[in-house]
């Protein structure tokens, strides 16, 4: 295993002088020196195969004792001194003061292909940084990483990765609940995979300290490295970079409005400086699209992280981030106004990628109505948003075409001829083959029966003006499709998928997690095989905890 290890953090940027691992305040530093704890019997459940080949990682690298002692903490590799970063943060809108890596460990930057990437476990023992808690993982919390980082990146969403998931072969106690019933679970622990770890939060910290000069020191670090066109300690330089931040930010919030995923813990400690998905928590996946949905039961009061409020989260943290670097700036007027960005520029991005999601090529001024109309009509009554989307584009921009019939069924008929005109468009433009499911609008809906009356004629207005929409479009329906199917995703990490994979391998069973990781490595292809995970949330997993309901506890 031929790892280039090119450790920038540790050498550029101030240590803790301290190196006992004790809890405590750390001052004027940007990280403390720390030992992974030692598993008692390591072993791999998975490793992203992907992941490790961008590291340049071969097959025979992954089965060796080096990698497995790497991944888990077991024995640190040679010329590697791992650390844990020190950062602070706002949660859930109030200021935390020092939070940091408390069950985090960086292993160690390396480089390939002239990327630059960061290693750390998650779950391998207490740091300064852990207050009151263990620094430990559990399987249940970790699978839920690991999967939806890869899934994440496989939907084209910025987001951290993950290498690898193991056990450490200790017993955890949580209480997953909050409730009294603490139990024992499988410590687990992830190999994630940055660019760089750095968050909102790092720059806060020290911001709240006001100490100005390890504030300037990790902002020209993170320029120097990861915003270089930015370089040279100017004033004008800080500017490009936080509006780099912001603009990186608000494409990673449009993705995941794209997509229906819920952060669930938007607090400015987790959220990377990069506009990469960080701390996979209690996240969830929109089954019914609904924008007043969180997953997270510690947010289900004020809901402040629910799915339609991510992008006002978005602005809110970088107002914090604006307020951390304000020293270096000692100007309001340009970060307000590079805010101002933010808020114009987020709606206009928007309704840029709901148009993408409805096949739309031109821009017309009356798709902000129909895509309001749209947004009112799929939560009328409860709608899946992933089968909604992936189904709508069977529908046929041909007005001669029943809107009944599309919305009710694609009977074989229409179905046989889709098919014959996508193999035909196929043949004609070589794009890839669209195969079309036997499903109806309607199959996305929770309660069909609820389709009636205002709601029934809401919908049948509002295909009929989305076909009339589509029929000023250029594309043939085998076209749109093809172009919709690349931004609708056929499948997502639900809610109740994730449970099922922890149950089975809470069991000593990873079968299911091997399906589930190999079917999201191609989210927007049909996967025939694979159809059956095309479907609702079943009604057992409505209100069960791990599928609707998540709590920090991991
Ligand atoms: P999170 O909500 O997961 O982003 O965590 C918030 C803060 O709590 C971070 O500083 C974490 O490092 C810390 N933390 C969460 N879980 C643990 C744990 N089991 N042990 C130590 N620190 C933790
Ligand atoms: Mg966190």
């Amino acid at each position: 295993m031929q790892l280039h290890i090119k450790n920038t953090f540790t050498k550029e940027l101030p240590a803790d002088p301290i190196e006992q691992n004790t809890r405590r305040q750390v001052e004027k530093a940007c990280f403390s020196y720390v030992t992974p704890r030692i598993p008692s019997a390591p072993s791999l459940v998975h490793v992203s195969k992907d992941m490790a080949t961008t590291l340049g990682l071969s097959e025979d690298d992954l089965e060796t004792q080096r990698f497995l002692n790497m991944v888990t903490g077991a024995k640190v590799l040679e010329d590697t001194a791992p650390y844990a970063m020190c950062y602070g943060g706002h949660q859930f809108g109030h200021w935390a003061g020092q939070l940091g890596d408390g069950r985090a460990i960086n292993l160690t930057e390396i480089t390939h292909n002239n990327k630059r990437w960061a290693l750390q476990l998650k779950g391998a023992g207490a740091t300064p940084y852990s207050r009151t808690a263990d620094g430990l993982a559990v399987l249940r919390s970790s699978i839920r990483e690991h999967l939806c980082s890869e899934a994440m990146y496989h939907l084209g969403v910025p987001t951290t990765r993950s290498l690898s998931l193991a056990l450490s072969g200790d017993k955890v106690l949580r209480d997953m609940l909050y409730d009294g019933n603490a139990d024992y679970e499988k410590g687990a622990i992830v190999c994630r995979v940055a660019p760089n770890f750095i968050r909102f939060g790092s720059f806060e910290i020290f911001a709240s300290r006001q100490d100005s000069e390890t504030l300037k020191t990790l902002v020209d670090y993170t320029i120097k490295h990861f915003y270089p066109q930015y370089e040279g300690g100017t004033k004008e330089g800080y500017l490009g970079f936080f509006n780099e931040v912001v603009q990186n930010t608000l494409e990673m919030i449009v993705h995941w409005q794209r997509v229906g995923f819920v952060h669930g813990v938007m607090n400015t400690d987790n959220m990377s400086i990069l506009g990469l998905t960080i701390d996979y928590g209690p996240y969830g996946w929109l089954e019914g699209y609904d924008p007043g949905w969180t997953p997270n039961t510690t947010d289900r009061q004020n809901k402040r992280y629910r799915f339609g409020n991510q992008p006002q989260i978005g602005l809110w943290n970088l107002l914090q981030l604006a307020n951390a670097l304000f020293p270096l700036i000692e100007d309001a007027a340009p970060l307000e106004a590079i805010l101002q960005t933010y808020h114009t520029e987020y709606p206009k991005k928007y309704i840029a990628m709901m148009r993408e999601k409805l096949g739309l090529q031109s821009a017309l001024d009356t798709d902000i109505q129909l895509i309001a109309d749209l947004e009112k009509n799929l939560q009328a009554s409860e709608t899946d948003m992933t089968i909604f989307f992936r189904n709508l584009a069977l529908v046929s921009k041909d007005e001669s075409k029943n809107v009944e019939t599309t919305f009710f069924a694609f009977g074989e008929a229409e179905v046989h001829a889709e098919r014959s005109r996508n193999a035909k468009a196929e043949t004609e433009s070589h794009t890839e083959p669209v195969e079309v499911p036997s499903h109806s609008l309607k199959s996305a809906f929770y309660k069909p029966e609820e389709i009636t009356g205002t709601i029934l004629s809401d919908w049948e207005a509002w295909l009929l003006a989305y076909q009339k929409r589509l029929s000023q479009e250029h594309l043939t329906n085998a076209e749109r499709a093809t172009q919709m199917n690349r931004v609708n995703p056929k499948y997502v990490l639900r809610n109740y998928i994730s449970q099922l994979v922890i149950d089975e391998a809470d069991k000593g069973n990873y079968e299911l997690l091997n399906e589930i990781y190999t079917l999201l490595k191609k989210p927007y292809d049909e996967q025939p095989e694979y159809e059956h995970w095309f479907t609702k949330r079943p009604e057992w997993a409505r209100n069960k905890v791990g599928c609707s309901m998540l709590s920090c506890s991991s």
